[in-house]
């Protein structure tokens, strides 16, 4: 009883075929071209497995509103060559099977709540720090959705005092994504993050954006766990200062777990999305 999984990313996609519990069997990658050029080589890998059922968790924006006429396409995308692309559509006509189309993050949460770090839990949040920031949400068993997903990634924040970077964000400038994602990093220290594991103030500043966005995730969602993943969380001493700065920013007005296993990164390490890519596959049968 195999099951497919589509991570499909920025820079490249991972496919992975999976057991009916999400252990992978097999998995590829190929780095992200145009549709004309990836989506074949993705249809093929899916043809010579026989697999029941397929779950995407997709870069975005998406649509993923089932009553949308363009339900299953990558939207307003900065890459452009996949702006309003028919990403499901192209893949159920050439597989004809159930698909399970999600975000990336989303995707991602359904693994780590299903069998990583809030394994057994009913909320958890997902967020990823990495080219952008993103964040899926699991609320009462269900990933959360309105219109659309949530871009929880774009909320303001307050300033550090001490940072006068503009913020990169192309529609907002200094949004959360604006100053913390890693190529608002980048262009404020004028070095990658992986060059500034020693630069203190770098992670200082960082923890301090990422815990008021904890804070207001918290305080709107009470989510039971918090999962930090994407490259830029691969900095593992960012993770006592964002613990830090959320007890000091909530200041005991809401009792919290003990930080140090509220606020964790993922259990499935990279595996987080591809798994919950399976899990997908498996939900969209019912
Ligand atoms: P993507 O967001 O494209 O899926 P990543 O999650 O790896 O990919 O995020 C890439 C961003 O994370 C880049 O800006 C990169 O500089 C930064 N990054 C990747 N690895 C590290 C690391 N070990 N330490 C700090 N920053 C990193
Ligand atoms: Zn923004």
């Amino acid at each position: 009883m195999h099951y497919g999984g589509i991570e499909a990313g920025g820079t490249k996609f991972v496919c992975a075929v999976g057991d009916e519990n999400g252990n992978i069997i097999e998995r590829i990658q190929f780095p992200t071209l145009t549709p004309e050029e990836t989506i074949p080589k993705v249809i093929e890998f899916f043809q010579k497995h026989e697999i029941r059922a397929l779950g995407v968790g997709s870069f975005g924006p998406i649509d993923i509103n089932v009553k949308s006429d363009t339900y299953g396409y990558i939207t307003s995308t900065p890459k452009t060559a996949w702006t309003n692309y028919p990403f499901l559509q192209a893949l159920q006509k050439e597989l004809n099977i159930p698909i399970g189309f999600n975000t990336d993050v989303n995707v991602a949460a359904l693994g780590e709540v299903t069998l990583g770090a809030a394994k057994g839990m009913e909320n958890c949040l997902y967020i990823t720090v990495g080219t952008g920031i993103g964040a899926g949400a699991v609320v009462q068993g269900n990933l959360l959705q309105g219109f659309s997903h949530p871009e929880m990634g774009h909320i303001l924040v307050r300033r550090h005092e001490e940072d006068s970077y503009t913020g990169k964000c192309p529609y907002h400038k200094d949004c959360l994504e604006g100053l913390a994602a890693g190529p608002a990093i980048e262009e404020r220290w004028g070095k990658k993050g992986i060059e500034l594991e020693n630069n203190s103030k770098v992670w200082e500043m960082e923890a301090y954006y990422i815990a008021q966005a904890l804070m207001q995730y918290i305080l709107v969602l009470s989510p039971e766990k918090i999962i930090l993943g994407g490259g830029v969380m691969k900095q593992q001493q960012v993770f006592p200062l964002i613990r830090e700065n959320v007890a000091s920013f909530i200041n005991g007005y809401v009792e919290l777990p003990p930080l140090e296993e509220y606020i964790v990164p993922p259990s499935l390490g990279d595996n987080a999305g591809i798994t919950g890519a399976l899990i997908l596959a498996k939900q969209s049968e019912q």
